[in-house]
C-alpha cells in the first residue's frame, strides 16, 4: 500500500525549516502533499497562489512531493485524499500546546489519521515565516533562511 501524508501550513512564506520537515518526511511516505491552507488567525502577506508557487519552486528536487490547497477543515482534505498521515513540525515547548489541541481534535473527528511530528533540526529552531517577513521588511538579509525565489518574492513584496 502507497503511504501519503500531508504536510498542512500557512507557509507564508515556505523556509528552509519547513523543507526541512518536508524532506524528511518524503524519506519516510511514498508520497507528500503540501497543502496550502489559509490560516483564519493570520494575516498573510502572499496569495495563496504566490505560496503555491514558492513551494513549488522550492521542492522541485523532491520527485514525490506535490504542492495543493485546501480551503477547508484539514482532517476533511486528508480524508479526501485518501491520506495515512498529517505530518507537522514541532520547534519550542511554545508549539506543543497548540499542535496537541490540533491534534486530539482530528483525531476525534478520525482516528484513522494519525498525526506524525518531527522536531526541527537545531539550526532551524528559531525560524518561522514571521520572523523572516519581520527581518526582511526592514531589510535584514534571509538569505540563509529562506530559499533564492522567496527571498526575490520578499524583496518585491517590501519594496512595492
Ligand atoms: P500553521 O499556520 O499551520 O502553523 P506554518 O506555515 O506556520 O503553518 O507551519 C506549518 C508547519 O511547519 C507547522 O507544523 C510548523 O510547526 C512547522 N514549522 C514551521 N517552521 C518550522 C521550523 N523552523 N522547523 C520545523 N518545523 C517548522
Amino acid at each position: 500500500m502507497s503511504r501519503l501524508a500531508i504536510c498542512p501550513g500557512s507557509f507564508d512564506p515556505i523556509t528552509f525549516g519547513h523543507i526541512d520537515i518536508i524532506k524528511r518526511g518524503s524519506k519516510i511516505f511514498d508520497h507528500v502533499i503540501v497543502a496550502v491552507f489559509k490560516n483564519q488567525s493570520k494575516n498573510p502577506i502572499f496569495t495563496v497562489d504566490e505560496r503555491i508557487r514558492l513551494i513549488e519552486e522550492s521542492v522541485k528536487e523532491y520527485p514525490n512531493v506535490t504542492v495543493d490547497t485546501s480551503s477547508g477543515l484539514l482532517i476533511d482534505y486528508a480524508e479526501s485524499k485518501n491520506a495515512q498521515a498529517i505530518i507537522r513540525g514541532l520547534r519550542a515547548v511554545s508549539d506543543f500546546e497548540y499542535e496537541m489541541q490540533i491534534t486530539s481534535m482530528n483525531r476525534k473527528l478520525n482516528p484513522e489519521i494519525e498525526t506524525f511530528f518531527m522536531m526541527t533540526n537545531n539550526q532551524y529552531s528559531f525560524l518561522s515565516s514571521s520572523i523572516v517577513k519581520e527581518a526582511a521588511r526592514y531589510q535584514g538579509n534571509v538569505s540563509d533562511l529562506v530559499p533564492e525565489p522567496v527571498e526575490k518574492a520578499l524583496k518585491e513584496k517590501f519594496t512595492k
